[in-house]
């Protein structure tokens, strides 16, 4: 398989399929400590793949095949999004287009209005980020490499914290009493859905793993 170095089963370079600087930065703090080199897809030139997918794990894969196709490496996508439960689920696989799929603006502030005023009076706030993060070692890879995590939280109505992105400001968390755009970046990236997923990937790159 391309590019697998024989230390450890560790691939050596792997490019990042997203375009999402957010993520781009949680991704690089999370994958800094491996040693592994972590290239955004844009800088190798691969455009943005289409995520048609009603589910994650499609999106992802796709995302993944699509990299490692254009560049001939191993490549790692995710996908990520808000579920809450008063609304089915939504936004879902939608999270980045909640308000330009309704004729507003495709921005988080949008997106966070939407949010609020479809859960105004609703005494149910649960909710949970959902990401699947998806590794390949060549677009053929029969047996992709796959982590999900999943992070419980509960929707306010309005905006606490300075950091993160997205949903970040409104997405708040019991056991911390904190919002994920209130916890330090660093505490972010131990707990998060991308950590959780990340750290399921891994296990499975350990050497001896199945
Ligand atoms: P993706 O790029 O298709 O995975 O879209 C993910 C979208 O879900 C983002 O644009 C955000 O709207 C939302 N999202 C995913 N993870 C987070 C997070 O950690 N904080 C805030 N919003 C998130």
């Amino acid at each position: 398989m391309t590019a697998i170095s024989s230390a450890g089963g560790m691939p050596a370079r792997v490019v990042l399929a997203s375009g999402n600087p957010g993520k781009l930065r949680e991704f690089s703090a999370l994958f800094a400590p491996l040693g592994m080199t972590l290239v955004p897809q844009g800088e190798l030139g691969v455009p943005d793949a289409e995520e048609p997918y009603g589910t994650f794990l499609e999106n992802a894969l796709a995302k993944a095949r699509h990299a490692s196709r254009l560049t001939g490496l191993p490549a790692i996508a995710d996908d990520s999004g808000l579920c809450v439960d008063a609304l089915g689920g939504a936004p879902g696989v939608y999270s980045a287009r909640y308000a330009s799929l309704q004729g507003g603006e495709k921005s988080d502030a949008a997106n966070n209005a939407l949010l609020v005023r479809n859960l105004a009076g609703q005494a149910n706030r649960r909710a949970c980020y959902v990401a699947l993060l998806v590794m390949v070692r060549s677009e053929q890879d029969p047996r992709p490499l796959v982590g999900e995590g999943v992070w419980w939280g509960e929707i306010l109505d309005a905006p606490r914290g300075g950091h993160g992105f997205g949903y970040d400001p409104y997405f708040y968390l019991p056991p911390q009493g904190q919002t994920a755009a209130e916890l330090d970046p660093a505490e972010k990236n131990r707990l998060s859905h991308r950590a959780q997923a990340l750290r399921q990937l891994l296990e499975k790159l350990r050497p001896g793993a199945a």
